[in-house]
């Protein structure tokens, strides 16, 4: 999911985006050399929650991308969950992916995630 605006629209978003919902993005420049900036967000569920922050008290929205998000709405599970060290909200066990790795993770790859910590 991104997307594309200014380097000050994308750095806002990313800030309220982390405050308001505790969901990590990035921003990156758009093509090698562009001024365009994109936010971007990892994932489905971490899309469907920040659509679904967006539209909440929207009024005005462009209908277009009302429709795409209603799609990928239908397709994605009505429930996630949030990690339950942290917080995070992801599809599948809840715990974030980082969580996961530390707590439930096979030994092995624990250990790769605490080695890659340091
Ligand atoms: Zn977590």
């Amino acid at each position: 999911m991104t997307i594309l605006g200014t380097d000050n629209f994308c750095q806002a978003l990313k800030r309220t985006v982390e405050e308001k919902l505790n969901i990590n993005s990035t921003v990156c420049h758009a093509k090698k050399g562009s001024k365009t900036q994109q936010f971007v967000l990892h994932g489905n569920i971490v899309g469907k929650v920040f659509f679904d922050w967006l539209y909440k008290d929207a009024t005005i929205y462009l209908q277009r991308k009302y429709d795409k998000y209603l799609e990928i709405k239908s397709k994605l599970p009505v429930h996630y969950y949030s990690c339950k060290i942290c917080g995070k909200p992801n599809d599948t066990h809840g715990y974030c992916r980082k969580h996961y790795y530390e707590y439930i993770g096979k030994e092995k790859r624990r250990q790769r995630y605490l080695n890659f910590k340091k």
